[in-house]
């Protein structure tokens, strides 16, 4: 049982895991920290946090364990803060969807306190943000990734891990390149071309017309260019070298396919997506 709970942005994926570990009973008190003060009292109001302050040094001063919740390009200077302050027993994760930067911010950042920070990622979101958005199930059966460092305490991995399971995920280990490799193929590649795909179609003289005929595929495939453009902006930057692999990737496929319809080369297009299919069906 966590006896004080700091969570740092507490949104969709901070508040999420405050309304999931109070529900678990897992958590006396939550102190919510954050710029906007009508969006502290909202989570107040919302019951997703007991206490809120400005203030990162007096929220974390006396925690347990602190949540980063922020956009991960905002990380650093949060994590400097809490050096300053956390006690010795107090344990600092994340839930960052890049790992690469996080873990370089976090080292230089958090300096002699590296040993009680447990990098963390839960593989479960919308595409909506901030506290009104946050739900206690959003965790329940998903997964979380850890990446601890050489340096981070086994105790302090097992309180993060001990939280997510309250919280309901199953928990898994990755190496924090790993993590960044995966999670470029499966989430930030797929939001880099819904985002693009609904720019493109936008930026067309007669977009009104096409969006006004867009069916289900079309929604279910741009759902996620609804998430918060800062969000993925900050995750675009600091997972860039694996990002940028995968858009290669892509683009040379994309260009095989274009190059496949112009020759009406049947037997590549139908080969594609019949593998394509079945790699679908099998595996989601
Ligand atoms: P969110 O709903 O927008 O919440 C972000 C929180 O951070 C807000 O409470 C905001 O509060 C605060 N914040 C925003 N910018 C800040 C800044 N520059 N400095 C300090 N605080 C700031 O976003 P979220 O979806 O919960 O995402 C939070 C983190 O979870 C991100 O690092 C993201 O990569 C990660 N993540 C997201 C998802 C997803 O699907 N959404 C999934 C897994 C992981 P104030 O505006 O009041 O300060």
């Amino acid at each position: 049982m966590i006896n004080k709970l700091c969570i740092i942005g507490i949104g969709l994926i901070g508040g999420s895991l405050a309304r999931a570990l109070k529900e678990a009973e897992f958590v006396k008190h939550v102190v919510a920290v954050g710029r906007d003060v009508a969006h502290l009292e909202r989570a107040v109001e919302l019951g997703v946090a007991d206490s809120f302050e400005t203030s990162i040094s007096l929220a974390a001063a006396d925690a347990d364990v602190i949540v980063v919740a922020v956009p991960v390009g905002a990380m650093k200077p949060v994590f400097a803060e809490l050096s300053a302050v956390i006690n010795a027993d107090a344990v600092v994760t994340d839930v960052g969807s890049v790992k690469g930067n996080v873990v370089r911010d976090a080292r230089e950042a958090l300096a002699d306190k590296l040993a009680c920070f447990v990098p963390g990622h839960p593989i479960a979101g919308t595409e909506k943000s901030g506290v009104e958005a946050s739900f206690a199930e959003l965790y329940q059966g998903q997964r979380v990734i850890l990446t601890p460092l050489e340096e981070t305490n086994t105790t302090a991995t097992q309180t993060i891990t001990q939280m997510w399971h309250a919280a309901g995920a199953e928990v898994q280990s990755l190496s924090v390149e790993h993590h960044d490799e995966v999670l470029a193929a499966t989430s930030h590649l797929p939001h880099a071309i819904a985002y693009t795909l609904v720019d493109t179609l936008a930026q067309m003289h007669e977009h009104r017309e096409i969006f006004q005929f867009a069916a289900g595929g079309f929604k279910d495939f741009t759902r996620i260019a609804s998430s918060d453009p800062q969000m993925w902006h900050d995750i675009c930057l600091n997972n860039r070298d694996a990002l940028l692999e995968m858009l290669n990737r892509f683009s040379k496929d994309i260009n095989q396919l274009t190059a496949a319809i112009e020759n009406e080369d049947s037997d590549f297009i139908l080969k594609l997506f019949k593998r394509a299919k079945t790699a679908r069906d099998q595996n989601c």
